[in-house]
């Protein structure tokens, strides 16, 4: 059998390696830690820096194809991996994903609506770029955020010196605060022949910049506005050569779908498509990026619901498993720090 290696040994980890058993593959996952919520279900795991350039082309080597449920590894660390084998989503689809600014500009360019924004590497830029924009802004870092980290919400020009200190004054993207009335998420899978298929968009809830709830059907606000963000998903799946599951967050705005970030890869969004969907994003992903054809991304069910469970929330499990139409997801994680993720709930409705 072939193995599939991935970078990066979390709860997405964890589900790709799960997919992936399911079809006969093996995984092997490279990582910085020594262990995470995919070794339980990897038979392999390789802890190494994303830095040290001699243990990925060993790894990829090792690998008949590397994919990551991580994006925020070096450019250089990328070239290595792509010279010693099939790294699927591709180079530039990390490079563009993995910078917050690249990632606008290079939509931007495809025709999709933006936030304004402005390339902040100073207290200097950031004051001019708050004129520019207005006062009401978020400053982000480039790279590395997740889950709102790196983030620094701003209302009056006075705001300045505390985001830039707040986010460790380091290469920045100032954007203007978008209104809009939901959320979602346009999740997609592109085969390696370049077929695309969407899941339904699920209407997704944050809460303190964490993914909370993810709803399908979306409603009809998001519905009316999803030709237009799935043209310019598939744009920017054509545009990089994309192959494997690919993720664009929207808001949905009075003036049609802002485009907000992308992941190139499986998404918490997603997860409802585990029973939700006839072909879940983990399967798909698999497929996409083996080469072989893909399944579909139909509804599983007329109404699925998912809900994060977010630090000790995940302690309520049996409560949750008292009702028997949720279906539990725990990652396996011992510490239930405050903002962690451990586990996911998800409830269907024939
Ligand atoms: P993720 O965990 O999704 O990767 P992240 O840390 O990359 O999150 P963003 O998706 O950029 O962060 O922002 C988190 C949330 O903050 C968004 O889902 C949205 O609710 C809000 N937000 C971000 N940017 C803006 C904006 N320009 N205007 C209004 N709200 C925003
Ligand atoms: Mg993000
Ligand atoms: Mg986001």
């Amino acid at each position: 059998g072939s193995t599939i290696g991935i970078l990066g040994g979390g709860q997405l980890g964890r589900m790709i390696a799960v997919a992936a058993a399911q079809l006969g593959y093996r995984t092997h996952i490279y990582a910085p830690e020594s262990s995470g919520p995919a070794a339980d279900v990897s038979p392999r795991w390789t802890q190494g820096a994303y830095e040290d350039a001699e243990a990925l082309a060993a790894f990829a080597d090792s690998v008949d194809v590397v994919t990551y449920e991580f994006e925020n590894i070096d450019p250089s660390a990328v070239e290595v991996l792509a010279t010693h084998g099939l790294v699927r989503p591709g180079a530039q689809a990390l490079r563009v994903a993995q910078d917050r600014l690249a990632e606008k500009r290079f939509v931007c360019d495809l025709g999709g609506l933006t936030a304004p924004f402005a390339p902040v590497e100073s207290l200097d830029d950031l004051e001019e770029a708050l004129d520019r924009i207005g006062s009401r802004a978020i400053l982000k870092t480039n790279r590395m955020g997740y889950d709102g980290k790196g983030q620094a919400r701003l209302s009056d020009p006075g705001d300045a010196v505390g985001a830039w200190n707040a986010i460790g004054r380091q290469s920045a993207i100032l954007e203007g605060f978008v209104t809009f009335a939901q959320e979602f998420s346009v999740i997609l899978v592109r085969g390696a022949d370049g077929q695309i298929r969407f899941w339904d968009s699920a209407a997704n809830v944050h809460t303190d910049g964490i993914l909370d709830t993810s709803t399908v059907p979306a409603g009809p606000l998001i519905e009316g506005q999803l030709a237009g963000a799935r043209a310019l998903a598939a744009k920017v799946a054509d545009a990089l050569d994309y192959v494997g599951v690919l993720t664009l967050e929207f808001f949905a705005s009075a003036d049609g779908p802002v485009f907000n970030e992308m992941a190139p890869r499986v998404h918490n969004s997603g997860h409802w498509t585990i029973e939700g969907a006839l072909t879940s994003q983990f399967e798909n992903h698999v497929r996409a990026i083996c080469g072989l054809p893909l399944g579909d991304t139909g509804l599983a069910a007329a109404k699925v619901e998912m809900r994060n469970l977010i630090g000790e929330q995940a302690n309520d499990w049996l409560q949750i498993l008292s009702d028997p139409a949720n279906h539990l997801h725990l990652y396996g994680k011992h510490e239930a720090r405050p903002g962690r993720k451990m586990g996911h709930v998800t409830r269907l409705t024939l």
